[in-house]
């Protein structure tokens, strides 16, 4: 669908930037450069130094790395873990806090091995740990962790096992510290601590009381299935009371939620932790910790408001908030000032990663020139002609009932089989212009029927993309998760097609209708013309925190290819790591296929065909060679370069 367009000289790279929002949500990470290209900033030594990642994806292509790709960014991960915990220091000297800021990161948002390991290995500087929620996770830390002096922080259930691995990450020096979610578990753990002699460090999860806004927000609150209520708080004191570990109780949680919007929110939940904090240490608790869980926001949208999928706060403000709250409520109480920790996630991970994939195809639905009318054509066409000499806005409505209606009867008669398919063809072709000329009809309107509001969205442009929306962004599909989505090329040129967004999957679900433009929601992306031969690739940003692991083998489209790159100074960059993504025969045996078993299956029926003359050994010998090679390829839409020419050959060959 074409939109107004100005001329095409007048378009600037700053319209671009306001319209795809790059400036608003690409932090300082992304921006576009002069040729139109989206960049990745790389600072160093107060210098930026940009890099396109068109650049990045020819790299892609010399090393025949084909689409779709999660393409990562080591030098984001590590600067967005340098600013989490520069600013709180920062911050913390400011307000002269007493006592010092030490985070972790929860591996359930990003369990990647490259992730995890980058974490651990840049987080070591400054003593930057995990946060595990299953043994699986906990072996995971354990065995990455550089420094002992990182927090490694047990939440969800744990069995035995749990904690005895637990116990021995102690024995080897780790600070590992269990937070007891759950009354049933604290026998467990004071048995085997007492049994294989080791302190323990214990954390108890308060369950938070203050309501959240924001999508998550049920994980807090009266009927949140996390953490102790104030009765098994108390009954938690007691009984390491008794068993004379009371001493060992270090740590209070308080997880509000993930993805907390409003700043005002996360104020409220601290000032909530700060007297169980306080009330804890009155019962004789040797609290030294205070952890806040998740909840720093990114903001998707860009748009710096409360509403779910952005944040109203800078992460200076946030990071004020929890140690000015913290400060204050405890100065009063006269208590010492803890260690603060936290457990980003969603802003550690997110911006690190970038879907990156090309158009396969576009079905536009501009009107065909109309048919010819002939002579004796029936009385519903020529009704339907007829509406386009009444067609002006203060009739707008009525042509619009008119087509539906005729249109609605041409369908019938042709179910009783009373005119034929040439001529239902002929209505839905008019049916089709009749809807072009009501959009530019209501263009020119200042204000529309509200019947006729989404027209325009009907009718736009569908891209179709090389990427399954259920693997690589399954919250786009579950949660309505927002994305930013952005061409990766051609800025400078203004995009003048409006179209929505379907994946590769043969699922009617697998496709994209909600985009964030010019600072609204709208149905559909403004994209680009996009010519026969020609590649057209999109970037999916932001999308780092929670989507990797969660996306499932929908139609059996399998783990794209991975693409890890490290930004060096002189605006040079390196492949440091290549994973590459499922092949068709990884995929088959995720669900219990026997690759080789179904070879020696294709063999076998070939081999019949041959014996009863319907191909030729030598065929045979090409349709296992074929058949043997799609097992060991991309589960992806692979390009062939004969198949380029193919294409537009047989494209020509039918119009
Ligand atoms: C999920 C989770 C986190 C991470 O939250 P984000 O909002 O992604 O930072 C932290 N702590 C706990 C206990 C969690 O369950």
């Amino acid at each position: 669908m074409n939109i107004p367009s100005f001329k095409s000289s007048q378009w600037t790279i700053e319209q671009a930037d306001n319209l795809y929002g790059v400036n608003h949500w690409g932090g300082d990470y992304f921006s576009i450069n002069s040729c139109g290209d989206v960049v990745i900033n790389n600072p160093h030594d107060g210098d930026v130094h940009p890099i396109s990642i068109m650049k990045i994806i020819e790299g892609m292509q010399d090393r025949e790395l084909q689409m779709p790709v999660l393409l990562r960014f080591e030098n984001i991960l590590d600067q967005s873990i340098s600013k989490l915990n520069e600013t709180f220091q920062q911050v913390i000297n400011k307000v002269g806090y007493q006592n010092k800021y030490q985070g972790v990161y929860p591996i359930k948002v990003n369990q990647q091995a490259q992730i995890v390991e980058e974490i651990a290995q840049f987080g070591a500087r400054y003593n930057h740990g995990f946060e595990v929620g299953s043994k699986a996770e906990m072996i995971a830390a354990l065995s990455t962790i550089e420094a002992t002096d990182s927090l490694i922080i047990c939440n969800g259930y744990k069995d035995q096992e749990f904690i005895e691995l637990g116990l021995e990450a102690i024995k080897l020096g780790y600070k590992c510290f269990f937070v007891i979610e759950t009354l049933t578990e604290l026998p467990i753990i004071v048995e085997r601590s007492q049994a294989l002699n080791i302190r323990p460090h214990l954390g108890v999860r308060a369950k938070m009381t203050s309501q959240i806004s924001g999508h998550w927000g049920a994980t807090s609150g009266e009927r949140s299935v996390f953490g102790l209520n104030s009765n098994q708080l108390i009954k938690a004191v007691d009984y390491l009371k008794q068993h004379a570990m009371l001493d060992c109780l270090e740590l209070l949680h308080c997880h509000l939620g993930s993805q907390i919007p409003n700043i005002r929110d996360i104020r409220g939940g601290v000032v909530e932790a700060c007297r169980y904090y306080a009330d804890l240490c009155n019962e004789g608790a040797a609290l030294a910790y205070i952890d806040l869980g998740g909840g720093l926001a990114v903001d998707y949208t860009g748009r710096q408001s409360a509403s779910g999928q952005s944040r109203n706060y800078s992460l200076t403000e946030y990071c004020e908030d929890i140690v000015d709250t913290i400060k204050a409520t405890l100065d009063q109480q006269g208590l010492p000032h803890p260690v603060i920790v936290t457990e980003s996630g969603r802003a550690t991970v997110a911006y690190t990663s970038v879907l990156l994939f090309n158009v396969l195809d576009v079905v536009d639905f501009e009107p065909e020139s109309l048919p010819q009318a002939s002579d004796n054509e029936h009385q519903l066409l020529k009704n339907m002609r007829e509406i386009f000499t009444y067609m002006k806005p203060q009739r707008v409505q009525e042509c619009y009932n008119d087509a539906q209606y005729y249109r609605d009867e041409v369908r019938e008669l042709f179910k009783r089989g009373q005119i034929d398919l040439r001529m239902r063809s002929v209505a839905e072709t008019l049916y089709f212009s009749i809807l072009h000329e009501i959009k530019n009809t209501l263009a020119t309107m200042e204000r529309m029927p509200q019947e006729l509001a989404g027209l325009a969205d009907s009718l736009a442009d569908i891209y179709y993309g090389n990427f399954s929306l259920f693997q690589s962004l399954p919250d786009s599909w579950a949660i309505d998760q927002l994305f930013p989505i952005v061409p990766i090329h051609r800025l400078n040129e203004e995009p003048t097609r409006r179209a929505m967004l379907a994946d590769i999957t043969c699922d009617c679900d697998g496709k994209i209708e909600k985009f964030v433009v010019d600072q609204k929601v709208e149905k559909t992306l403004p994209l680009h013309s996009v010519e026969q031969d020609q590649e057209y690739y999109l970037g999916v940003f932001l999308v780092g925190a929670y989507q990797e692991t969660l996306g499932d083998l929908h139609n059996l489209f399998g783990d794209t290819n991975v693409v890890s790159v490290r930004l060096n100074a002189d605006s040079s960059f390196e492949f440091v790591k290549e994973v590459h993504g499922d092949t068709i025969e990884d995929v088959l045996s995720y669900v219990e296929y026997q690759p080789h078993e179904i070879k020696t299956r294709f063999r076998n029926k070939v081999e019949a065909a041959v014996r009863e003359g319907k191909i030729s050994a030598r065929e045979r010998q090409h349709m296992i060679k074929t058949f043997n090679a799609s097992m060991q390829g991309y589960t992806y839409y692979e390009k062939e370069e004969a198949e380029t020419q193919q294409n537009s050959q047989n494209v020509r060959a039918i119009s």
